[in-house]
């Protein structure tokens, strides 16, 4: 089992397959994706060895991210070869939707057991100034058919002051009659939106006493369930999900590793920087690729230090896939 020195253990790990993205959310790439760096990205058989390695070290779980992972052609064949590595339990992927009615059915029987898609605002004007994409209907589309499926969804949103946080009663009505996890993630500072998060953060503890006033009650999770918090309420057949990274002890529950599209081992969102494995991940040489990655956790420190305005090497979340 891969465990630090602070007694965390990562059975999770976070596979980015392209920092591509076709969309240019206000937070994120406001400009669009820029093709300014390496885009030598994993290939299929890397991403296999990975996913061996990773399970050999005890992950059950690993989520496909992005930049857009649906802009990758072989996206299924990536889904089923994580999906088929013994020990990989569950494959999950967050996608911004834009093709989701046309490829969820091949995903889930490639073997995708879960389903995370990106919605900031269900006004499709709202959603088009925040993405740049008028895609809403589409992605809405393609969430009735994974559900249909019997998928499991969540839809992360980020509040925004200057879009979207007044529609916060709308987001969480949305799931009054719908088996879906609503997560609001509190915007993030990056390296390349200091004005941007000066203007819209929203703190997370003020979404948490909306919810909380409203009769959401937060539930017991697992130890193992990472640092997100989870609500329900009786009224509501969904779910509330907080994911609150400036809040005290955020780090304390962290269970999740990093590995970038090219290759770089993450230790946090936040890292100072990328540690290179790609040698060890062309060929398929598990046991090497195991130690490095032991060797290379030692480094993992107790927490971020966003809370003081420093982002590391994350320049923006589609370098990473969040
Ligand atoms: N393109 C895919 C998508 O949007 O779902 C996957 C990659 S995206 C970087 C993963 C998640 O990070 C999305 O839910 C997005 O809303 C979130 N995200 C991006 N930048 C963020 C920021 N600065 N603060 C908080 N969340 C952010
Ligand atoms: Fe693309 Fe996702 Fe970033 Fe939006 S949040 S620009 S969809 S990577």
């Amino acid at each position: 089992m891969l465990e630090d020195k602070f007694g965390r253990r990562f059975h999770y790990l976070r596979l980015s397959v392209t920092d591509v993205c076709n969309f240019s959310c206000d937070y994120c790439l406001p400009d669009g994706y820029q093709c300014d760096s390496d885009r030598n990205f994993l290939s299929l058989d890397e991403i296999r060895h990975i996913s061996r390695a990773f399970a050999e070290l005890g992950t059950s779980k690993i989520r496909i991210t992005g930049g857009e992972p649906a802009l990758r052609k072989d996206l299924t064949d990536i889904i089923s070869a994580c999906a088929s590595t013994s020990g990989i339990e569950q494959v999950a992927i967050t996608t911004n939707g834009f093709n989701l009615p046309n490829k969820i059915r091949s995903w889930v029987t490639a073997g995708l057991t879960s389903l995370t898609v990106s919605i900031d605002s269900f006004d499709p004007r709202m959603f088009a100034t925040i993405t740049g994409h008028d895609k809403l209907n589409t992605i809405l589309e393609g969430i009735d058919i994974a559900l249909s499926l019997g998928v499991p969804v969540k839809v992360n949103t980020v509040l925004m002051r200057q879009y979207n946080q007044g529609e916060i009663e709308q987001l969480i009505n949305w799931v009054r009659n719908k088996p879906i996890t609503l997560r609001f993630i509190e915007l993030m500072q990056t390296g390349e939106n200091l004005s941007f998060f000066n203007r819209n953060h929203v703190a997370g503890d003020d979404i948490k006493n909306t919810i909380e006033t409203q009769g959401w009650q937060r539930t017991i999770r697992e130890k193992t369930a990472g640092p997100a918090m989870e609500y329900r309420h009786s009224d509501f057949e969904g779910k509330i999900g907080l994911i609150m990274p400036y809040s005290k002890d955020f780090c304390a529950s962290c269970n999740r590793l990093r590995i970038s599209s090219i290759g770089k081992l993450h230790l946090c969102l936040f890292a100072e920087q990328g540690l290179d494995i790609r040698s060890f991940i062309t060929s398929d040489q598990p046991e090497n690729l195991k130690n490095e990655l032991v060797k290379l956790l030692g480094n993992k420190e107790a927490t971020h230090w966003l809370q003081d305005g420093y982002t590391g090497a994350t320049k923006h979340l589609a370098m990473l896939g969040g």
